[in-house]
Order: C-alpha cells, then structure tokens, then sequence
C-alpha cells in the first residue's frame, strides 16, 4: 500500500497537547504524523470555552514566544477579552479570552493543515509498538502499522474513560466522544505507574430559557488586549457580553438532598477532583457557610445559543441539575441543552518522566497534557509543544531542551510534576513560580523567542517582528535617557502638580518614570513619538521595577553558584534563624539533599534559600 507509514515523530491525539506537539515537531522540520479519532474535533475545548486566566496566560504566551499556535487561535475565536488583575503588578496580570468554540476549533485546524510536514490522519490508536523497551511505532484500530523513532502521548481524559451522571455511568472520552480503552489497557501493562483522577464540567443551558433582566453584566475590556504577540484587535470577531448571577441557599438545599446519588459523596468515583475548579457539589460541601457562589454566564459562541454557567460543574443526577439550576436567578425556566456530568479517566504519574517528558521506562516514548495529572488547555498545550520539540530533538540526534524554573512557567510546571508529581489535577498559578517578576506574561518572547529560533521552532515573520519589538525597546530606553525636562519648565509644572513636589533640578524621563506616581504616558506626554503600545508597557515596567528585577537575578544568579551545596541528612531546620515556621517543617520532613531541591519544594521562597546558604557557609 502505497500510504506514508515511516514518520520521524507521531503524535496520538489531536486536542491542545497533541496539536502544539505535532506542529512542534513539523516545524522542527520532522516528518510528523498526527493520529486522532476525529478529525472534527482538532483543538475542541472539552469544558469552559475559555483561554487565559491567572497563571494560565503566562503559559498561553510562553507557547506564542515559542511559534505555537493557542494564542493566535485565541485572537480568531476570542469574543470578550480582558486583563485580570489589571490594578495589580505585572507579574501577576493575566489575559483572558472567551472564545467561540467553533471559531477557535477552526482557527486550530487552519494552522495544522497549513503546516508543512505534518501528515493528519483521523484513527483511533489501540497500541504502541515497542522493541527493547524503546517504542518504535503505533498500530491503529483498523490494523495499519506507523513506524518512528519518536511517539507523543497525549490522550486527554480517553484512557479509560469513564462518564458519570448521577449513579450511571458509562465508557467515554468526554461527552459524545469513545473513550480509549485498548491502548489505556495495552499501557496499563507496560512498567509505568498509572492511576485516576476525575474532572467535571455544567450543564449547558439555551439563552432563549434564561431572564437576562436584573442580572449584572460583564463586558470586556477597553482598550482591547490581545492575546498572540503577533495578533491585533482587528482580527478579534464580533464582541460579546457576559453575565453574573448567584446560586442561593435553595440551590444549596437542592445539592444536599441529592448527595445521596452523586458519584463522588457515595464513593462512586474513587479518582481525586481539580481543587481549583471544584464541582458546585464540592463548593457547598467544603464551604458549608457560604450562602451563595458566583456564576459567570458566559456565551458559547457567536452562532449559537448555547450558554456555559461557568462555576456550577456537577455529576448529579439530571433531575437534581434541573432543579438546582431553575432555582437561580435568571434560569427560573432555563433549558438544559447538555447536562454536566464527571469523568474519571487514567493518568500516568509524572514523576516516571525525564525533564523532556519521555518516559524513563520506554525510550522514545513520550507523554504531555491531561495524562500527567494536569488540568486545562493552557497547562496541556505547553507541554505538548516541549514534548513535541524534545521528540524532535532526540530523532535529530540532539539533547533535550529543559528550560529552568527561572526562565518560564513551563519549567515550573515540568519541575513541579517531575519532582513532587500529583495526587489531583495540577494547573498553575503565579504563586508556583518563585520568580515570578522575571516570568511575566508581557516578556514570554524577550524571554524565550530566541531560544526558540535556535530550536527551529520560529519562523522568519515572528523572528523579524521580535528583533523589530527588541531593538524599539533599547531605542525607547536610550531616548527616556537622553531627553531632558528643566526644572521651572512648563512640564515640570504639570508633573509636579501629578507628584506634589516640585521639580528642584532637570531631570531625564527615564528618572522620572521611577516614580510611583508617574507613568510612561505621563513623562511621554510633552515629547509624543510614535511608540507601539507594547514596547511602550516594556520600557514602562523595565524601569518601574527595576530594582526587585535586579535583586530577583541576583537571587538566581547566587542559587546557580550554589545550586549543587550539599544538605546534610542531619541538619537540624530549627536552629536555622529567620525560617518560618512551615519552612522549617517541610524541610525537615523532606529532606532535600542539594540547596537546588530545596528551593523547589513549594512555599520553600528564595529568601529561605539565602538564609539556608547562609547558615550552612557559617556551618562550614
Ligand atoms: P484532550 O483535549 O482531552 O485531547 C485528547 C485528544 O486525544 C482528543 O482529540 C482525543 O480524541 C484524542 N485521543 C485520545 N485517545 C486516542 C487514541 N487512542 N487514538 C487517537 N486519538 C486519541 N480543564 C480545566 O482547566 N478546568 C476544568 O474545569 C475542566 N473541566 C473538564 C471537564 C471535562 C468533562 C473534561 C472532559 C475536561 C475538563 N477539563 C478542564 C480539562 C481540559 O479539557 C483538558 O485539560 C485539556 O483538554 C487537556 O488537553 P489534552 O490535549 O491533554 O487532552
């Protein structure tokens, strides 16, 4: 048969892990197979039809920085965008889209059949090859055979899908889907640690059911954010808006008296729930003296009706759902189009993974996305593309690339799950990465842009537009320098009346700008030159905070000097002076043996690691 079957890399499954590792590896110049069970369903969200959010964005950029496809997605399907935390510093500011299901899907698609080197097949996946313990190819469910030195894993919630509604349940991938039960099977019996988590998503409801009046709206931002560092505004679809309504202490009395047929309170489901998207279940359970939670109406799409109440995901029974939902304000007579429900699914534990996600027991073989024990699109899709570019690399002969916990929120995600692994479906958050001021979302590309044209995964209109973006800044830096206001000068009337205090000598607008009270558009005010916003909000942030950048790099750059000091398996914590408390019993229960896995254990700050350093050169 004269069908493609030798492939350099092969990517099973085609959701937000698969589509950035495929297109990873295909730009990489890798002859890419992609295998999925449906074509239709490239890029499909699962659950919230949403991109961004705190911590997330930070990795949506991160995969932008890197040539990958999410954040221009975004731009073509997003239909209200907005900055979370928007009066809060910049490490912690965060974009987040809602986007058209369909637009987005499509956007996906678009990118992939428009990449060279990447071949799309729609079969289903039942086994790997694999031969002296290193895989060397997939066998599909209609028996073809592929052949590559490279396989990459990423197959969601599907292994061994389990769907729950109430007390049923039945074998899916997620609602409407198969589940995968063949090669879930096939990988239960190679030597590699599996277990199960569940997640969960709401029933969805038609807009025509629902009373808008009374309920508060949400619109998104203006100015505009955008999402992809190449995008723009003028490619964002029609914009829409979004509503907030509450549940009651009648929706709650509703819940408790289902609860005897949920799957998760009557020991139905033995996987562990996401902590940070609890179902409505969980939510009145674990805070039993809130008499309300809020519900974000938020629209599916632009072509449809269908709405998604964003905060009341559940697997009660559909009659419970009915109830619970028309007991809250605006869904009196509300139609549920789809009902929530659980799934339960197989992950592998992380910690079985190298740095470059392939797996320690079987070479070749690689795993990203839901099936490390990880939850949403944004963690899946980083990590495909890292599994995707490291697949490429061994096939090219070449060692992996793992960046560091200092240089992106990838290498904190990939170090949180290689070294502590996870008990419930890990997604991130700022608080996980410790230096956060360096990892903005803003700077993903002077971050990591270059790296990624050295790894092939840039192309020349991002490379151009990059170095274009990075010699404005040095150029806007330089003019802030060398441009001047007198004291007693008409400006420095206007900005003494902005600080309160009087301008006493001249000063450069770049000394300016280090006033709290002065922003960029202030000082640029009296000497308007064209500046792209963006380069704009970089030299901004470069000199605002430029003292705790610097003591940030400073921090990093001592750990890397010390990162291999030695911690002696008897050092007594409690004699160390400044630990807080929990620090001390972390480090006393864990027991890391180098100052470098010291400062990964979660809540262990980079000032504990100084006072850490500190004590043990004393100690001598
Ligand atoms: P998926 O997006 O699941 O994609 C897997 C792909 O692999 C699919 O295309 C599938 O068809 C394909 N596939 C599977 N097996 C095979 C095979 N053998 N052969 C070929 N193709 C195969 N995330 C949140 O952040 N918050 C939430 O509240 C949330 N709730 C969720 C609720 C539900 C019900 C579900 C199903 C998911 C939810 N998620 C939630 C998770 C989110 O959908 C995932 O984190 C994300 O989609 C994971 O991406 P992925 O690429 O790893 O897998």
């Amino acid at each position: 048969m004269d069908y493609p079957s030798q492939f350099d890399v092969i990517v099973i499954g085609g959701g937000h892990a698969g589509t950035e590792a495929c297109l990873a590896s295909a730009r990489m110049g890798m002859k890419t197979l992609l295998l999925t069970h449906n074509v239709e369903t490239l890029g499909q969200m699962s659950c919230n039809p949403a991109i961004g959010g705190i911590g997330k964005s930070h990795l949506v950029k991160e995969i932008d920085a890197l040539g990958g496809a999410m954040a221009t997605a975004t731009d073509l399907g997003g239909i209200q965008f907005r900055v979370l935390n928007a009066r809060k510093g910049p490490a912690v500011r965060a974009t987040r889209a809602q986007a058209d299901r369909v637009l987005y899907k499509a956007a996906v698609r678009e990118i992939l059949e428009n990449q060279p080197n990447l071949w799309i097949f729609q079969q289903a996946a039942e086994d790997l090859i694999v031969e002296n313990h290193r895989v060397t190819g997939v066998l599909t469910q209609m028996g073809l055979r592929f052949r590559a030195p490279a396989v990459v894993l990423t197959t969601g919630t599907f292994l061994g899908g389990k769907i729950h509604i109430g007390l049923q349940n039945y074998a899916g991938g997620r609602a409407g889907d198969p589940p995968s039960i063949a090669l879930a099977d096939r990988l239960r019996a190679l030597d590699l640690p599996v277990d199960r988590l569940k997640t969960g998503t709401p029933p969805r409801i038609d807009a025509r059911s629902v009373n808008f009046e009374g309920l508060e709206q949400q619109w998104g931002d203006d100015p505009r954010p955008v999402m992809s560092y190449l995008g723009s505004r003028s490619q964002h679809p029609e914009q829409r808006c979004c509503w907030i309504t509450y549940t009651n202490s009648q929706t709650h009395d509703i819940i408790r008296g289902g609860l005897d047929r949920s799957p998760m309170y009557s020991g139905v489901i033995e996987g562990v729930g996401p902590r940070y998207c609890p179902s409505i279940e969980d939510k009145i359970h674990r805070f039993a003296d809130k008499d309300k939670h809020q519900v974000f109406i938020e629209p599916e799409g632009l072509t449809t009706h269908e709405l998604y109440p964003n905060g009341i995901s559940t697997s009660l029974p559909f009659d419970v759902q009915l109830n619970l939902v028309r007991s809250i304000k605006g869904f009196e007579n509300a139609h549920i189009v789809r009902p929530g429900y659980a799934i339960e699914y197989d992950y592998f534990n992380p910690q079985a993974l190298s740095y470059s996600l392939e797996t320690k027991a079987i070479g070749g073989l690689f795993f990203a996305g839901q099936i490390n024990g990880t939850t949403g699109y944004e963690e899946a899709g980083i990590q495909g593309l890292l599994a995707g570019t490291n697949a490429a690399l061994q096939v090219q002969g070449k060692a992996p690339w793992c960046p560091g916990r200092d240089e992106a929120y990838l290498g904190v995600l990939v170090d949180d799950l290689i070294t502590l692994g996870t008990q419930e479906p890990y997604r991130m958050f700022t608080s996980r990465a410790e230096y956060r001021l360096l990892l903005r979302e803003d700077n993903a590309d002077l971050r990591l842009t270059e790296k990624g044209r050295e790894l092939g995964l840039v192309d020349d209109v991002r490379w151009a537009a990059f170095n274009q973006k990075r010699e404005a800044i040095a150029r806007e830096n330089q003019r802030l320098k060398d441009t001047w206001i007198q004291a007693k000068s008409d400006a420095a009337k206007t900005l003494a009346n902005i600080t309160g205090s009087e301008l006493t000598r001249e000063y450069s607008l770049h000394d300016l700008l280090k006033r709290p009270e002065l922003t960029y558009a202030h000082v640029t005010a009296f000497d308007p030159v064209a500046v792209d916003e963006a380069v704009a909000e970089q030299v901004e942030i470069g000199i605002k905070y430029a003292g705790y950048i610097d003591r940030q790099q400073e921090d990093i750059d001592r750990l890397r000097a010390n990162e291999a000091m030695l911690l002696p398996a008897d050092l007594d914590y409690s004699a160390v002076d400044g630990l807080s408390n929990e620090v001390k019993q972390k480090l006393s229960q864990l027991k890391p043996e180098t100052l470098a896995k010291a400062s990964r254990i979660p809540g262990v700050t980079p000032a504990a690691v100084s006072l850490l350093m500190i004590y043990l050169k004393k100690r001598g």
